[in-house]
């Protein structure tokens, strides 16, 4: 299709045959995720290169440092997939800056050794496990010399994307002193297959805890049936929901968005309707680089204006109660 011509210019395209095997139509939930489309050449207002604030928070390349005990590495700004609606698509994807150089790894390590207040690293990019199994395994015990270093967490979309890259070697190469839990991207249940679930399991195996994160994307999974089936799925295959995201304002991804209210509602639903164990959190990254925090739904109403410790809160089907807190005594 030339019409798409300009988009992949403009924006890395990557689907493996993983994913490419489940895609029936471009406007299908996988579709939409990841096969080019000329709307990703407007720009809504508000949408900017780096929505998140990477940039301001980086100390040195490669790390980006916003909380006291945790920090960002991004040892690769590539991916197995190319996501349309990726918050770093400005830079993932770039051959040219691809793998971070061993200097620059250097550089991090040694910024990491003079910074004792950081309990944990997250490795993400670009997706870490992109990576060689020779580059991860190094990277991973050079993270574990780190004395005050306890914690290592991964952000992936690999072992769904690219289940086959779950192998034994690679559980050898990320095996360490560390506490290791790997976060899975995923937003619908039909990303889910067999091979899939099959390497979640073998993570899980390896006695790593995992958690996901999702996107809720507009066309995707904005309706209460696809969250739950994909939120019990994961729960039924041992992995713990985590983050549902609010989408970021990167260039090119309106048609992706969900208003904020919609959200809130649908987030609403899966209260009274889900384990409280498939429950993610719906977060906002706020523009600029002042971190996530929860957006609700908001349950209790009131406090110091109605008078003392004088509340009223929702329940998880929509009724309201009063609320007398001890203050109010
Ligand atoms: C998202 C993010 C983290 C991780 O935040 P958690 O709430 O711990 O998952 C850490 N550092 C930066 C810079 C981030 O953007
Ligand atoms: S896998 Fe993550 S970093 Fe890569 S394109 Fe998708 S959202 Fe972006």
């Amino acid at each position: 299709m030339p019409e798409l011509s300009p988009v992949v210019a403009r924006f890395r395209l990557g689907i493996p045959p993983e994913i490419r095997r489940r895609i029936r139509r471009a406007d299908d939930a996988l579709g939409r995720q990841f096969v080019p489309d000329v709307r990703e050449l407007d720009r809504a207002p508000g949408e900017v290169p780096d929505p998140i604030g990477d940039q301001r928070f980086s100390p040195v390349e490669g790390l980006v440092h916003r909380y006291p005990d945790r920090v960002l590495l991004l040892p690769t700004l590539l991916c197995h997939v190319y996501c349309r609606f990726c918050f770093r698509r400005e830079t993932v994807g770039d051959p040219g800056r691809g793998v971070l150089t061993e200097a620059r790894t250097t550089a991090a390590l040694q910024w990491l050794h003079q910074h004792p207040a950081v309990r944990e690293v997250i490795l993400t990019g670009g997706d870490p496990l992109v990576l060689s199994v020779a580059r991860l395994a190094r990277l991973v015990s050079r993270l574990a010399e780190v004395p005050h270093l306890r914690i290592l967490r991964l952000h992936t979309r690999v072992p769904i994307v690219a289940p086959e890259r779950i192998t034994p070697e690679l559980g050898e190469a990320l095996r360490s002193r560390l506490a290791t839990w790997v976060v899975l991207h995923t937003n619908h249940p039909d990303e889910l297959g067999p091979a899939a679930l099959a390497a979640a399991a073998t993570l899980s195996g390896w006695g790593f805890p995992l958690l996901s994160q999702s996107v809720l994307l507009a066309g995707v999974n904005d309706q209460a049936e696809t969250l739950i089936a994909l939120f019990r799925t994961l729960v039924e295959n041992r992995v713990k929901p985590y983050y549902l995201h609010h989408l970021d304002r990167a260039e090119g991804t309106d048609h992706f968005r969900v208003p904020l209210s919609r959200g809130q509602e649908l987030v609403g639903v899966l209260r009274g309707r889900l384990s409280g164990i498939a429950q993610p959190t719906y977060v906002l990254d706020i523009p600029g680089g002042y971190g996530k925090v929860p957006i609700g739904p908001n349950y209790l109403h009131g406090g110091p204006t109605e008078g003392p410790g004088v509340y009223q809160v929702t329940d998880p089907w929509g009724g309201l109660h009063d609320y007398a807190d001890l203050e109010g005594r």
